[in-house]
């Protein structure tokens, strides 16, 4: 099975990647992920994107097809893909609906994660992850460790994104309306689309996106 989970930046789309990793053996696809590895591993694509998602834009279809692509050919997913945060765009869509086709494989289900705009400011500013594992902080709801360790892996590198600030976040927020929640109707009018509440505890939507993938 191989299934999106679109929603705009905070919508819980990377936690819940991770649970269905771990129940379904499915391979998480982030696009955010592999452009903050290529950041740090200092790669030319890492400095040329650096700026562009500091400042919250989107970097171009070129690039994250290309990082897609790449990942697709290493056919590594028994249990299927799970694409978090891509596409971004209508032509990162056509262009993943192509690759899919390609490799004789269907794109079951676009689940959309719905919130509303003032918690997902509100989530993001408080955010943490665990740079080793991809846990998620949070000040308010689940905060850091008093030991300052990882509860899931035990790491002490536990930070915040350079783009989790107020400003950057606006600019994210701008372009997932302009850019990113076209695809809603694009895959609504393909049959593909179910929505879920994104605002409900962590269980409750792995529920609901359990139930979608029915
Ligand atoms: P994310 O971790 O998904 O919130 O992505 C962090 C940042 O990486 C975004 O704000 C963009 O700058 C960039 N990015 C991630 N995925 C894409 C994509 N599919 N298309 C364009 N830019 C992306």
């Amino acid at each position: 099975m191989n299934i999106i989970l679109l929603g705009p930046p905070g919508a819980g789309k990377g936690t819940q990647a991770r649970r269905l990793v771990d129940e379904r053996n499915m391979v998480q696809l982030s696009t955010g992920d592999m452009l903050r590895a290529a950041r740090t591993s200092g790669t030319e694509m890492g400095k040329i994107v650096a700026d562009v998602m500091d400042r919250g834009d989107l970097v171009t279809d070129e690039i994250v097809i290309g990082l897609i692509r790449e990942e697709l050919e290493k056919d590594q997913a028994s249990g299927g893909y799970i694409f978090d945060g891509f596409p971004r765009t209508l032509a990162q869509a056509d262009a993943l609906g192509r690759l899919l086709i390609d490799m004789g494989e269907n794109l079951d289900a676009v689940v959309e994660m719905q919130v509303d705009d003032e918690a997902l400011v509100a989530r993001i500013t408080a955010r943490a992850t665990c740079a080793s594992c991809g846990e998620v902080y949070n000040d308010n709801t689940k905060p850091i460790p008093a030991d300052g360790k990882c509860s899931n892996c035990g790491s002490t590198e536990i930070t915040r994104r350079a783009d989790d600030n107020e400003e950057s976040l606006r600019t994210r927020l701008l372009a997932y309306y302009k850019q990113t929640s076209p695809l809603i109707g694009y895959y609504y009018a393909k049959g593909d689309l179910k929505s879920v509440d994104g605002l409900a505890s962590m269980d409750e939507v792995s529920a609901s996106i359990a139930k979608a993938l029915e």
